[in-house]
């Protein structure tokens, strides 16, 4: 199955994410990881997305959508796979369309109070996993429960970078959902809720369509 994962920054879209990867073993494809593995390893594409990434802003669409390609049509991918922070404007839901087929949108809503609340306590490790301080913490104060590496604060979960990640959010994500919501392909969830009981949630839709995808067959 063919997922995407929306959610403003801060709703735990991306732990969400991993977790149905995991369930249902699909690769998990994020946008942000891809460019801040590229960013680790001091590539060029990583130097030039490290621009627009400091700052908050979207990293231009012909570059985003070429790592997108590449990594869907890999092989491990024919059987679905779960995005994370893509597509994120209305060229690359186009993009997307004429190279992939979508079976699921999922929305996680949260509002910009609590999003921000979020972000300020994030902790986040090279490996990929995040955490928060409050609501997620690991066992081990600054360490990470998977790989033990010393977790940090991301550059760009700073007051001015988050309020423009959120204004874009606003701005060019949140009206693609209209779209995949026309197709009935959008299932909604409130973010407030425990990271479990979102996922319960997520889990049941996803077993009910796997289930008619089966039937349909
Ligand atoms: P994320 O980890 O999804 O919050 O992404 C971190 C940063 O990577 C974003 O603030 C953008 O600078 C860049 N980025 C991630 N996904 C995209 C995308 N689909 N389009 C453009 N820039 C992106």
């Amino acid at each position: 199955m063919k997922i995407i994962v929306f959610g403003p920054q801060g709703s735990g879209k991306g732990t969400q994410a991993e977790l149905i990867a995991r369930r249902y073993g699909w690769p998990y494809v994020s946008t942000g990881d891809i460019f801040r593995f590229h960013l680790k390893n001091k590539t060029n594409l990583g130097k030039e997305a490290n621009e627009y990434m400091k700052n908050g802003s979207l990293v231009p669409d012909e570059l985003t959508n070429e790592i997108v390609s590449e990594r869907i049509n890999h092989p491990d991918c024919v059987a679905g796979f779960v995005l994370d922070g893509y597509p994120r404007n209305k060229a690359q839901l186009e993009f997307l369309d004429k190279v992939s087929n979508i079976d699921l949108a999922i929305i996680i809503n949260l509002g910009d109070e609590q999003a921000i609340r979020r972000l300020s306590g994030r902790l986040a490790c090279k490996c990929g996993l995040s955490y928060h301080s409050d609501f997620n913490p690991p066992k081990k104060k600054g360490i990470c429960d998977k790989c033990s590496d010393r977790l940090f604060r991301r550059e760009d979960d700073n007051p001015e970078a988050i309020r423009k990640r959120l204004e874009i959010y606003h701005q060019e994500t949140k009206p693609l959902l209209d779209i995949y919501q026309n197709k009935k392909k959008l299932f909604q969830v409130d973010g407030s809720k425990s990271i479990e009981e979102i996922f319960r949630q997520i889990e049941n839709v996803i077993n009910i369509r796997l289930k008619t995808q089966i039937t349909d067959v």
